[in-house]
């Protein structure tokens, strides 16, 4: 590999010795191995580090908060980016398509949102990991959330992007059509049937540096509330959610709580005392834009089952809410801090990120509890049923169970397929899941993406080992 010291950053550098480069190997889900770790202070720079990795064929990996659960933004050798430094709201307001906002990559989703609020506007679609991920790393992953149920993907509200390709050289661009049917979840890989613009947007750090985002805003900030519902099984949570899609209730976010996962919740400090007989909950996240919130919460109170209402919780107030965001956040985050504990120890969890079409939920996740029984490992399933997105996870003791832990993964993400969902909803595709492509996608389309790739990025430089290898 160049010499390294050669690199043109004028911003902060750490070389593979210097222990300050540890916290940068991971994130999520595993290690890398980063040679050097760049923190640029101007886009002039960024052009020229990447200039400078293209001409001496250095890897170059972009991240953000590295949150991501896939691998995607650690790098395998060469040099790590950091957009931590690029976190400004370059401009906020309304034109004629509507209120909007042009962001730096690095700025923080919650933060964005915030200052979205303070302008009397509002951003739906943030991950759970809001208070971390960046906007650049939610571009980057076409990232859902729980609003995703009423509100889709990042994607549906990107309309112009600026970047620096691997070469160094810029570009931007604008979303032309604004009526294209964007709000399906993640397949992986590229979105080949869009606009230009969309094969940015999920490209998990291969095509390009994102140097600014151009997202829609909505008008007005809704009175929102969440319900915390109880239910005595996980099959009745799971007919619930299936009835409000079939109803059509139509609220703004329907989540999942299974048994496992309200023991992970549990480890949140201030998680509330809850009876024994609660199996499950739903998350029931609704607003209102006429201040009528009351009745909404009378009716949702009307659709739940009386005989555990009285431990349902309700957030109105921000604080409250809060606290249950807080408290629903605590399960991933329990997950992963579980993962550290368990690969040090041989093991490791291994998750489902596969969906299905609505009105496949439930009998697909029936299906899912009977095939996991057998298997005897810890499993939790929770987060977006209401979109038919679980993500289904295994606490694996040993490499023997991870083994068969994959292999039932494989076969659900096979059949997600098959009944017209995707493989990779919101995580992407990453370093850790690239076998996936083959189930979601034909040779031919493999081969469109890697051209696509190629066209951007000839030297395959940009986050080496996401979604493919060159070969
Ligand atoms: C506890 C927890 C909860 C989570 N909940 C959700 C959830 O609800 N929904 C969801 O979708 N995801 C979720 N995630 C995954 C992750 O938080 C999201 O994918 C998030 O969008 C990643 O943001 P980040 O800033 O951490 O990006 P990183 O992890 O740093 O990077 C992610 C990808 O984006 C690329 N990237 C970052 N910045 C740029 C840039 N400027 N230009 C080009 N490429 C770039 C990286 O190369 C990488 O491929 C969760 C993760 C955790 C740990």
């Amino acid at each position: 590999m160049a010499d390294l010291k050669k690199i043109p950053a004028k911003g902060e550098i750490i070389f593979k010795n210097d222990a300050r480069i540890e916290t940068y190997r991971r994130d999520a889900v595993i290690s890398g191995n980063p040679d050097a770790v760049v923190r640029p202070r101007d886009w002039q720079e960024v052009a020229d580090i990447a200039s400078w990795c293209n001409g001496n064929a250095v890897p170059l990996t972009v991240c953000g908060a590295r949150t991501s659960m896939t691998g995607s933004s650690v790098a395998e050798s060469g040099v790590l980016l950091t957009t931590d430094n690029f976190n400004k709201v370059l401009d906020i307001g309304t034109k004629e398509g509507g209120p909007y906002a042009v962001v730096e990559p690095g700025i923080i989703a919650k933060d964005f949102q915030r200052a979205a609020s303070e302008k009397g506007f509002h951003y739906p679609v943030v991950p759970t990991s809001c208070d971390n991920a960046f906007i650049g790393g939610t571009v980057s992953t076409n990232a859902t959330g729980e609003d995703f149920y009423k509100y889709g993907p990042t994607r549906s509200f990107v309309r112009e992007i600026s970047f620096i390709k691997a070469d160094g050289t810029t570009g931007t661009l604008e979303r032309g059509d604004r009526n294209v049917p964007l709000a399906e979840k993640g397949h992986g890989g590229y979105f080949t049937s869009g606009e230009e613009i969309d094969k940015l947007i999920g490209s998990e750090g291969t095509l390009a540096i994102i140097k600014s985002v151009t997202l829609e805003l909505l008008p007005k900030i809704p009175d929102t509330f969440i319900i915390l519902a109880p239910f005595t099984s996980a099959i009745e949570a799971l007919k619930f959610i299936d009835n409000t899609n079939k109803n059509r209730w139509n609220p703004r976010a329907i989540e999942y709580i299974d048994p496992i996962a309200i023991s992970l919740m549990k480890t949140y400090p201030a998680c509330p005392n809850f009876s024994d007989t609660i199996k499950a909950f739903v998350y029931i996240k609704d607003e209102s834009f006429d201040g009528k919130i009351d009745a909404l919460i009378g009716k949702w109170a009307e659709r739940l089952p009386a005989q555990t209402l009285n431990e349902a919780i309700i957030a109105t107030t921000e604080k409250q809410k809060e606290e249950l965001h807080q408290l629903r956040h605590q399960i991933p985050q329990a997950i992963s801090e579980l993962n550290e504990k368990l690969q040090k120890q041989g093991g490791a969890k291994v998750s489902g990120d596969w969906w299905v079409p609505k009105d496949k939920m439930l009998e697909t996740m029936v299906k899912v509890y009977e095939e996991v029984a057998p298997l005897k490992i810890d499993f939790t399933m929770y987060a977006h049923l209401g979109d038919g997105h679980p993500h289904t996870t295994f606490i694996c003791k040993t490499h023997e169970e991870l083994a068969r832990a994959k292999k039932l993964i494989k076969y659900q993400a096979e059949r997600a397929v098959q009944l017209g969902g995707g493989v990779a909803g919101e995580h992407g595709i990453g370093k850790i899941k690239r076998d996936l492509m083959q189930i979601q996608y034909g040779k031919d389309k493999i081969a469109e993406m890697k051209k696509i790739k190629s066209n951007y990025d000839p030297k395959w430089i940009l986050g080496q080992g996401n979604i493919f290898k060159k070969t």
